[in-house]
């Protein structure tokens, strides 16, 4: 028998909606619609298949104010980030909907005949989507997935179901078939574990914890399932003394606090370079007590609340003596931990090398390049961070020595749905959006053609 549960608003502690979730015989019975709908969707015509994904962007588009407001008052973002994510959703559904044309094998020179390698969907495809953002993670994931003919069973997070339940009605309002991009409210323990011991889903996208991860790659292991991993961080912010510092002391709230901090790309270690330590550390106070965390309705809004009560505890728990100053938030209902600075007694610190997924962000000094490169390298993540310097020849030098996936230099941003994103390290396996995300979809046949029989 399956339950109902509350979605609870974490901004006002108030229950938006109850949503039902799926049992395991539930989880089996859609896993079997979505291998039936994969016998027909992988035929669609390369430009069926285009506009169906042209028309699914186009109308998640039309109704981003309506996802953005569920976003809103299911999961606490801001209203400017819910827009961008809806926006997102539409962005990565036009961007892949270029793809079937365009899903290119080669022809590969051989004795004695011809050989070509083909681009196969894989079949079914199951994602598993962490609560952070809920909408994004879940385009990137199915976007690539429906592009090169796969079906989907897509698992959101429990705390976060809202916008996904509505992105699957819109996407069968856009025509496209039943059964091929199908959502699973339900339990990771329930819903997520039958996707990787169901031997009918052939591979597992997940995005959440590293813990999580771990044990979802050892079970796909069972069935040489493939699978794709997007995990914690704990990124860095490299300033050097040859930048404008109070130009980075201004852009590192944004870097570190935006969704509450609750982002795998959070460059939650602020690394700075000793003689400009204390002029960054005098700019980046008055920047953090101007970054603003309220009501995420308002449009003057940086941040808003954590997603859950266990979150904020999970948080709290690592705010303590080391605390430099801290900006402001609400009181009352709400699950709300304000923008808070660290300054550790050295990178041992667990604060400094544990994933917090919150509003803390810890700061420590280092003395030249090398320094700063071996501090930044020091973790089991790899997933993000930025380097801020005016030497051009430091910029890329720095770039390729620290170990991470998605870097930016003189700015914090990290994902553009056209670009390859993923982790180095404990951060993840494989790649997400961009071109390097097909081959995470699909599987590659060779076959040699005899011209001489
Ligand atoms: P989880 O890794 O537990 O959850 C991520 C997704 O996996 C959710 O949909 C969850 O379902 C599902 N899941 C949980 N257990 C299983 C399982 N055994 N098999 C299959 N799927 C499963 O993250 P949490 O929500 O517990 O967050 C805990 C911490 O993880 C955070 O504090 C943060 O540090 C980190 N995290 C990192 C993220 C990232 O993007 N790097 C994203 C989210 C969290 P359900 O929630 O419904 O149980």
């Amino acid at each position: 028998m399956s339950n109902t549960y509350d979605v609870i608003n974490p901004a006002t502690e108030q229950v938006v909606k109850q949503v039902r979730e799926a049992t395991v015989e539930e989880t089996d019975a859609v896993i079997a619609k979505a291998a039936a709908a994969f016998k027909s969707w992988r035929n669609v015509t390369p430009y069926d298949r285009s506009n169906l994904l042209r028309a699914f962007s186009n109308k998640v588009r039309e109704h981003r104010e309506e996802l953005a407001k569920i976003e809103i008052e299911n999961s606490g973002h801001t209203r400017g980030n819910a827009l961008w994510e809806a926006d997102n959703v539409a962005n990565v559904l036009n961007y892949y909907a270029g793809v079937p044309e365009r899903l290119y094998g080669r022809q590969i020179p051989v004795a004695g005949g011809v050989d070509i390698t083909f681009k196969e969907p894989i079949g079914v495809v199951g994602i598993i989507v962490p609560w952070n953002f809920p909408m994004p993670i879940a385009g990137w994931g199915f976007g690539a997935a429906l592009a090169t003919g796969n079906t989907v069973v897509l698992k959101p997070a429990e705390l976060t179901p809202l916008t996904a339940i509505r992105l699957g009605e819109l996407a069968l309002e856009a025509g496209i078939p039943e059964g091929v991009l199908n959502v699973v409210p339900g339990k990771g323990s329930v819903v997520g574990a039958r996707f990787v011991t169901n031997p009918t889903v052939r591979k597992v996208s997940f995005t959440g914890s590293t813990t999580v991860g771990k044990g979802i790659m050892a079970g796909c292991a069972e069935q040489v399932k493939r699978v794709t991993l997007e995990l914690g961080g704990k990124s860095a912010n490299i300033i050097f003394d040859d930048f404008d510092i109070e130009a980075a002391a201004a852009s590192a709230p944004g870097g570190v606090f935006d969704n509450a901090g609750q982002d795998c790309c959070a460059r939650t270690r602020i690394l700075v370079q000793k003689n400009v330590f204390d002029k960054f550390m005098e700019h980046f106070e008055k920047s953090v007590k101007a970054f603003r965390c309220e009501d995420p309705n308002l449009d003057t809004a940086g941040m808003g609340p954590l997603i859950s009560k266990k979150q904020k505890e999970t948080v709290e728990s690592y705010i303590d003596g080391s605390v430099a100053f801290q900006g402001t938030a609400p009181s009352g209902p709400g699950y709300w931990v304000p923008p808070t600075v660290l300054l550790p007694k050295d990178t041992k610190a667990k604060s400094w090398q544990e994933e917090i997924f919150g509003p803390v962000v810890s700061v420590l000094p280092f003395t030249d390049e090398a320094d700063a490169i071996e501090k930044a390298n020091d973790s089991i993540y790899g997933l993000s961070g930025s380097i801020f310097t005016s030497n051009l020849g430091r910029a890329m030098r720095v770039a390729r020595a620290v170990e991470s996936g998605n870097l930016s230099v003189n700015s914090h941003s990290s994902v553009r749905y056209w670009t390859p994103f993923g982790g180095y390290k404990q951060s993840g396996l494989g790649r997400a959006l961009g071109p390097e995300s097909l081959d995470m979809y699909t599987e590659t046949k060779n076959v040699f053609f005899n011209t001489e029989s």
